[in-house]
């Protein structure tokens, strides 16, 4: 899939470079001084690049560890995220890393050390905080070269009084078919509609196979989050969305979710227009939204009537302290 890797000049003897290389074979490697040379490039074509993109191996200076936008959270006090990566293998219709980035390449962080000593900073405040991974790219999907899980999950079995998240979509469980289950790492799995996810979701596993993860996790032990988020409106969307939560909660026992959250889908106004302009004929972002001074999103009576009936439908199964809603503004 890969046949280009560009690497900083700086972390190329660093050993996990060296790793990452040696799981390719006939590979090209182009050194560069930093990677904005290359993902910033102008004149760039997300769409056209996302057919073929190239991996770059970079390492991250500053930023590490960021506060999750206000309204973000799934109960703690305090909510970060972090990036090991930007961009993602799969391609969602509504992603908003495409309105984001000029560039499809992925951008993989070498230096994770970096990342735990800024996490640490923070935990060490003795706050209630959960961390959230997978905001700009999916936590899982190319654990098998990146292995970032399976340096980071060990790390938060000290800090119980932290959450850790992994945010996917990938049916990919190494590490977690290999370790313990920390009680306080959540395996998340954003979640919509089988028919409304194959028409979005575009090469990401279907929601039947994201459905059969949670429950070889669940049965593992680990803890999952159930994120559905976006919540996408259309033709018989309560039906579908009725018909979703059964098949979750029918093959998942209640006392494996750790949290359930409920997201409507909003577009910043400039990331709207950009995505809209790469998708003509996608229905999706016909609507019917309205505008705000910063974002285009469903009606607020849609929106509204949306995340009730789907929490109602979780209340059928789950307490109410496991719901949340999500939203980022
Ligand atoms: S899985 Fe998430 S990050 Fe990946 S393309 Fe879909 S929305 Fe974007």
């Amino acid at each position: 899939m890969i046949d280009t890797i560009y690497i900083e000049k700086e972390i190329k003897k660093h050993p996990r470079t060296l790793e990452i290389l040696s799981k390719f074979r006939n590979v090209r490697t182009i050194a560069i001084d930093r990677y904005g040379e290359v993902f910033n490039r102008k004149n760039q074509n997300f769409r056209i690049q996302k057919k073929n993109p190239c991996l770059i191996l970079a390492k991250k200076h500053k930023g590490f560890v960021l506060p999750a936008p206000e309204g973000f959270g799934i109960g703690s006090s305090k909510n970060y995220y972090f990036s090991h990566m930007y961009n993602c293998i799969y391609d969602c219709s509504y992603c908003f890393l495409q309105g984001m980035y000029s560039s499809a390449n992925f951008v993989l962080f070498v230096n994770y050390e970096d990342f735990v000593l800024e996490i640490k900073k923070l935990i060490s405040k003795k706050e209630n905080i959960t961390f959230f991974s997978g905001y700009d790219c999916d936590s899982l999907a190319l654990e098998k070269i990146t292995g970032f899980a399976s340096y980071i999950l060990p790390i938060f079995k000290e800090y119980s009084n932290c959450i850790l998240e992994l945010r996917t979509k990938s049916n990919q469980i190494k590490p977690l078919d290999k370790i313990e289950p920390i009680k306080n790492c959540v395996i998340a799995f954003s979640l919509m509609p089988d028919k409304i996810s194959l028409a979005l979701d575009k090469k990401a596993p279907t929601i039947k196979r994201r459905i059969a993860t949670i429950k070889k996790l669940s049965a593992l032990g680990w803890k999952i989050g159930l994120r559905f988020d976006p919540l996408i409106f259309g033709d018989s969307w309560k039906d579908q969305y009725q018909d979703l939560h059964e098949n979750i909660f029918n093959v998942i026992n209640i006392s494996s979710i750790h949290s359930i959250s409920y997201g409507p889908l909003r577009f910043p106004i400039a990331m709207y227009k950009k995505i809209n302009s790469m998708y003509q004929n996608e229905k999706l972002f016909v609507g019917p939204f309205e505008q705000n001074q910063s974002e285009v999103l469903y009606k607020q009576e849609i929106e509204e009537e949306m995340t009730e009936y789907c929490k109602n439908l979780s209340l059928n199964f789950a307490p109410e302290s496991l719901i949340f809603n999500c939203k980022s503004n």
